[in-house]
C-alpha cells in the first residue's frame, strides 16, 4: 500500500492534425500521493487538460496516448471502456471549469446527484436521498431540502460548482481532478470555491489534483506545484519552495502575473510572446525563444529535470538566482520579464 494513487511515467499525447502531429503532452513524471493536493499550473495549451483527460480516456479519436499512468497499483493507459467507467466518477471523480455546459439544465439538481450515486452503487431511494442531503452539507449549500429541488439555471455560478463538486464526491472517490475549477467565477467566488475544496481534503482525505492557469489559485490548497510548459514539467516542488525559492524564469514570470495588493501602483507585467507551436518544437529549451536568462547553450537541448535546492527545474542556467541578484519573487514582481 506505499504506492503513490496516481504514478504518471513518459506519459505523452500526441494529436494528429492536418499535416502533421501536435505534441501537446511530452513525457511527463508525476505522483500524487494518497490524501495529497497537488497543483498543475501553465498557460493556456501547456497540455495540462490533455494530461489529464489522458487518464481519464477522454481525449477526442485523433489523440494518441504513450507512456504509463497507474493509478493505485493498475495501468490505466489502455484500460477498457468498463474499466474507465468504473473510475469515472466512481474512483475518481472530476470537476470541470464550466458547470453550466457540465450539468443538464432539464434536470433538478437533486436528480444529478442521485444519479451520480445510482451508476455506481446500489442503495435503496432513502439512502440516495440521505447522501444527496449529506453531499449538499459537505459543499455547503445550505437550504438542502429546497436546494434539490432546483434547475442549474436557478443557481448562482457558484452554487452550480458547488453541485459539480458534490457530484465529483458522490461515490466517496480517492481522488478529485479538478480542470480550471474556479475560472468562470468571479474572485470572490473563486475564493469560497477553493474553500470548499481544502474544507473536503480535510474532512474526507481525498486526493485532488487542481489544474489552472493561475498560480495563485494553488497557492492556498495545494502541497505540491507541478509547472507545465509546452506539454513539459518544468519546475516542481512544495508549494512555498515554488512560491518563494522558484528557479524557471517561466515559474517568475507566472509570479509576475499575479496581482498583488501591496503593489497596486504597478503594471501585471505578463510574460512577453507566445508558447512554441506544438507541431515544431524548437531545438533546445522550449521556453528560451522567451526567456531573458537564455544563452546559447539553451539552443542546444532541451532541458531535464534536476535539482536545485529545494526545487526540480528543468532550466540550463539554473540556479539563476546568483546570490547578488535580487530576491527572485522581489525581481519578478518589481521588474517584471523584459
Ligand atoms: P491546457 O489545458 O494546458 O490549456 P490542452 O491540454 O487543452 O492545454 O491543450 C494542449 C495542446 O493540445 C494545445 O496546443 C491544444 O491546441 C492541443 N489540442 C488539444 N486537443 C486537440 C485536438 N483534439 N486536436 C489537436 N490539437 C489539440
Ligand atoms: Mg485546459
Amino acid at each position: 500500500m506505499s504506492e503513490p494513487l496516481l504514478e504518471l511515467r513518459g506519459l505523452g499525447v500526441d494529436f494528429a492534425v492536418t499535416g502533421g502531429t501536435v505534441h501537446a503532452v511530452r513525457g511527463i513524471d508525476l505522483t500524487v500521493e494518497r490524501g495529497e493536493v497537488v497543483g498543475i499550473v501553465g498557460e493556456s495549451g501547456s497540455g495540462k487538460s490533455a494530461t489529464m483527460l489522458a487518464l481519464l480516456g477522454l481525449l477526442a479519436p485523433n489523440a494518441r496516448v504513450h507512456g504509463s499512468a497507474r493509478f493505485d497499483g493498475s495501468e490505466i493507459i489502455g484500460a477498457s471502456e468498463p474499466q474507465l467507467r468504473a473510475l469515472r466518477g466512481g474512483r475518481i471523480g472530476m470537476i470541470f471549469q464550466d458547470p453550466m455546459t457540465s450539468l443538464n439544465p432539464v434536470l433538478t439538481v437533486g436528480h444529478q446527484i442521485a444519479e451520480s450515486i445510482e451508476t455506481h452503487q446500489s442503495l435503496s431511494r432513502k439512502q440516495v436521498e440521505a447522501r444527496v442531503r449529506e453531499l449538499l452539507d459537505l459543499v455547503a449549500i445550505p437550504n438542502a431540502a429546497e436546494r434539490v429541488k432546483s434547475y442549474p439555471h436557478e443557481l448562482s455560478g457558484g452554487m452550480r460548482q458547488r453541485v459539480m463538486i458534490a457530484i465529483a464526491m458522490a461515490n466517496s472517490p480517492e481522488l478529485i481532478i479538478a480542470d480550471e475549477p474556479t475560472t468562470a467565477l468571479d474572485v470572490t467566488i473563486q475564493a469560497q470555491i477553493l474553500t470548499v475544496l481544502d474544507d473536503l481534503r480535510r474532512q474526507t482525505g481525498t486526493a485532488m489534483v487542481i489544474i489552472t492557469h493561475d498560480l495563485g489559485v494553488v497557492a492556498g490548497v495545494a502541497d505540491r506545484v507541478n509547472v507545465m510548459y509546452a506539454g513539459k514539467v518544468v519546475e516542481r516542488g512544495a508549494v512555498d519552495d515554488v512560491f518563494y525559492g522558484c528557479e524557471h524564469p517561466y515559474t517568475r514570470g507566472l509570479l509576475a502575473c499575479l496581482p498583488r495588493l501591496d503593489r497596486r501602483d504597478q503594471d501585471i507585467e505578463p510574460i512577453g510572446g507566445a508558447p512554441p507551436l506544438l507541431d515544431r518544437m524548437p531545438t533546445g529549451c522550449a521556453f528560451a525563444p522567451r526567456c531573458r536568462y537564455a544563452d546559447h547553450g539553451c539552443t542546444t537541448a532541451e532541458p531535464e529535470l534536476r535539482v536545485v535546492q529545494a526545487i526540480a527545474v528543468a532550466c540550463h542556467r539554473a540556479p539563476v538566482s546568483a546570490p547578488q541578484g535580487p530576491a527572485p519573487q522581489a525581481s519578478a514582481t518589481a521588474e517584471g520579464a523584459s
